[in-house]
């Protein structure tokens, strides 16, 4: 049982579990022994970790805990996207959505409830900015999909029976909860947590320039930015952060990030009818984008009852691609998964709160 006086496991990384247990007079490797044991499926109490002394696990029955998840609302698509809502231990909800594929089964998570940076076509946004999310509540919605994923029969899977990518692009911006997310990435990369590869992660952030370069020089996953908008008056009124940060200076800064284990930065640009999505806007996009090693991603605005934006038509978002294709970019058109349960890109808001 948790009291506000123990320590939730989970909100520790290796090296955090080897000081914890130093403090109670254990030796290191003991901390590596408990990791291994965290994150199998079914570890719910230190008695299931038998190789530790049974003193020492009385020890730490009286001093920590290991949270999880109960319970989660689970809504499926007719697309086989499947969103859970888990309610956290003060009563606020967060979701995360698993986008099934036949050779992946991408997970996007959330890392804030709720978000302050205000953009203007985003229902996260409507929310406002509530917490933080803790590590232990970032890496107990991986813990939880993945053993929904294993009770579900084969027959009923459409990709394989593990979430084997992770995208940060769920509630929150990522980099406001910098601390959290890289100590959530170093449980979800570390082979004795969750062990998903550093190539499989992605965090999208909408572009807090310093952030993004410590960043860059404290992790080792994939950058995705939600650009949105190729000059700064249209970027300003969609999102807020570009009169802080604008665009040449966020550009710049993804032309210094350090790209060793990474391969391109990806860029997320939503079509807004009337509002970004001329063949001037497509020019001008592959201009300012030249010399970054990227992909980018087109995303067809889904439309929401709730704010006052509209979707590109199918051959405005075709002629939109083909001109970044003849500019030589890699370009995909992101068609929206999990619409009908309001799980698409910017569809994230609770309405319990
Ligand atoms: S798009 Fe991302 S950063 Fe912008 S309000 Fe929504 S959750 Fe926050």
């Amino acid at each position: 049982m948790s009291s506000p006086h123990t320590t939730d496991l989970k909100n520790l990384t290796q090296a955090g579990l080897i000081d914890y247990v130093s403090g109670l007079g254990q030796p290191a490797f003991r901390g590596k022994q408990i990791m291994a044991w965290l994150y199998r499926p079914g570890i719910t109490e230190f008695s299931q970790m038998t190789d530790l002394a049974k003193e020492f696990r009385k020890v730490l029955g009286e001093n920590a805990y290991i949270s999880q998840f109960s319970d989660p609302i689970i809504e499926r698509a007719k697309d086989g996207c499947v969103k859970f809502g888990f309610q956290l231990s003060d009563g606020h909800i967060i979701e995360s959505v698993l986008i099934p594929e036949p050779d992946r089964n991408t997970l996007c998570i959330s890392s804030q409830v709720g978000c302050a940076m205000g953009c203007s076509f985003c229902l996260t946004g409507t929310m406002g900015f509530k917490r933080n999310l803790t590590v232990a509540e970032i890496v107990n919605q991986l813990c939880s999909v993945r053993d929904y994923l294993l009770a579900q029969h084969d027959e009923s899977l459409i990709g394989p029976d593990r979430i084997t990518n992770v995208v940060y692009m769920g509630m929150g911006e990522p980099l406001n909860n910098l601390e959290n997310v890289l100590a959530s990435l170093s449980i979800i990369m570390e082979q004795k947590g969750l062990d998903i590869s550093s190539r499989k992660i992605t965090v999208s952030t909408c572009g807090i320039v310093p952030k993004i370069r410590e960043f860059g020089e404290r992790s080792t996953v994939n950058l995705a930015i939600s650009l949105h908008a190729v000059n700064d008056a249209v970027r300003s009124s969609l999102m807020p952060v570009n009169d802080r940060y604008p665009l040449e200076d966020l550009l710049e800064a993804c032309r210094d990030f350090p790209m060793p284990k990474r391969k391109r930065i990806m860029f997320e640009y939503t079509l807004l009818r009337g509002i970004n999505d001329s063949n001037d806007d497509a020019r001008e996009l592959a201009k300012r984008l030249r010399g970054i090693p990227c992909k980018i991603n087109l995303l067809p605005y889904n439309q929401s009852s709730h704010l006052p934006f509209a979707s590109p038509s199918q051959d405005r978002l075709l002629s939109f691609q083909k001109i970044l294709l003849e500019a030589h970019y890699t370009v995909f058109i992101r068609n929206s998964r999990g619409t009908d349960i309001s799980a698409a890109c910017g569809q994230l808001a609770t309405k319990k709160e």
